[in-house]
């Protein structure tokens, strides 16, 4: 099996996504949100779902939270080839609501995805993400901010990038998070 974005696998996976009938979000998406980011990514950063901007473009994390997160990844020093990043659900749910019954039907893809791009470092965005990576984990601001094991990944759980617009405290814990992630990655 050829890993990253490179070999026929990721090709095919990529044309079941954007094919995939499997729950009702097919009816409402305009496109299904495969991914962005390098072929062989160290770290791949795992968002809910797409909204307005991602269903329109194809692309995750292409509005005003893909800007923060993407100033988050220049932060933390990783260059455009050393991350992706995906989403859980691939299709935007009706009014941005996180459908956890189609989060079900979709998973599969998110394991085929992260098999096959093999990073060293998982980081889930919010808490559906979080609980999609690993059900047992308590609520998203207990245990963001430190590494954990959830299966074959190591973990780095994060708040949701839109949450930072919320609140300055959320900002902040955003900003002290992505401190501890520069210092996993060994950039001081
Ligand atoms: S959200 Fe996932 S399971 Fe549902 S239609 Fe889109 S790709 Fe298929």
């Amino acid at each position: 099996m050829v890993t990253g974005t490179s070999g026929p696998e990721w090709g095919r996976l990529s044309a079941e996504i954007r094919g995939c009938t499997l729950c009702e979000l097919h009816r409402t998406r305009t496109q299904a949100v495969v991914y962005r980011g390098g072929s062989s990514p160290r770290v791949v950063f795992v968002g809910e779902a797409p909204g307005a901007e991602e269903d329109r473009r194809g692309e995750p994390f292409v509005g005003r939270s893909g800007r923060r997160l993407d100033e988050g990844i220049a932060q933390v020093g990783l260059g455009p080839s050393d991350f992706g990043i995906v989403n859980v659900l691939k299709c935007r749910p009706p009014k941005n609501v996180f459908s956890p019954t189609s989060a079900v039907t979709c998973h599969p893809y998110l394991d085929r995805q992260l098999a096959l791009l093999q990073p060293d470092l998982v980081v889930p965005l919010g808490a559906h993400a979080l609980r999609s990576l690993d059900p047992a984990a308590s609520r998203i601001t207990d245990v963001a901010g430190a590494p954990r094991t959830a299966g074959r990944w190591t973990l780095f759980p994060m708040l949701h990038p839109a949450a930072t617009f919320r609140s300055r405290q959320n900002l902040a814990r955003w900003e002290h998070d992505l401190l501890a992630l520069r210092s996993i990655l060994g950039g001081g």
